[in-house]
């Protein structure tokens, strides 16, 4: 008589070719992927060409969300006396000044999520295009206030490629003063996550996927295009 077959365990599928989901914490100690299940279905829509401008804000929307909180997750807090219908208590409230700095025009999509999490930040645009020559950063519109005003800054751009606007945006937030730096982007090239390592190593960087390479353009491959083109419907 055989034997009865006994069913094969499950094996998880490898992680999709050219994405990386685990980063080496030695090579990079502060940059930090999420891992969470929302954020890798999510972000299968917004890489998908055929998602259309509407839908693919709403998810940079919920992507820039989760991965606030993520970003948000260390900041201190404060004890706070209040009193419930019950009975007084010690609550907390944030103990930090916090602002975002999202870069024009890209970073623009990720503002509101951010601002529901945290509805006293304040907002800074800082324009920054890319030269498609040099690949290199040119500031173009800088609305920070004169002095640093608050203890948190949290950079916005969907996409991490060669580093060069990041470092630059970060190069402008030190010489204004600013404290502490994050850094808040949906996808990663190794090349983007290296230059921000190398020049600010004080930095922490989150976002929700590491990518394969950037291709001689400086794009992102696999990537999702351009993110201001697929969120603003510019895309020819
Ligand atoms: N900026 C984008 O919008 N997409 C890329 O792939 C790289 C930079």
């Amino acid at each position: 008589m055989p034997e009865p077959s006994v069913p094969e365990p499950a094996v998880p599928e490898p992680a999709a070719a050219g994405t990386s989901s685990r980063p080496d914490p030695d090579r990079w100690p502060r940059f930090h992927v999420s891992q969470h299940p929302a954020v890798l279905h999510k972000l299968a829509i917004l890489r998908d060409e055929r998602t259309e401008p509407k839908k693919f804000r709403e998810i940079v929307r919920e992507l820039s969300w989760l991965l606030g909180y993520e970003a948000l997750a260390d900041v201190a807090t404060r004890p706070l006396r209040i009193r419930t219908p019950m009975e007084e208590m010690e609550a907390n409230e944030l103990g930090v000044r916090i602002g975002f700095v999202p870069i024009l025009r890209a970073g623009l999509g990720m503002v509101d999520a951010m601002l529901e999490l945290m509805p006293t930040a304040e907002v800074w645009h800082l324009g920054l295009f890319r030269d498609e020559r040099t690949l290199r950063p040119v500031e173009y519109y800088n609305k920070l206030p004169d002095s640093a005003t608050v203890d948190l800054s949290l950079i916005l751009d969907p996409m991490l490629a060669t580093g060069g606007s990041a470092t630059a945006a970060i190069e402008v937030l030190k010489r204004w003063g600013a404290a502490r730096i994050k850094l808040v982007n949906l996808i990663a090239a190794p090349e983007g996550v290296d230059a921000v390592s190398a020049a600010h190593p004080d930095v922490d960087m989150h976002c929700a996927a590491l990518d394969r390479q950037l291709n001689e353009r400086g794009y992102i491959l696999p990537g999702l295009g351009d993110a201001g083109d697929r969120q603003f419907g510019t895309a020819r």
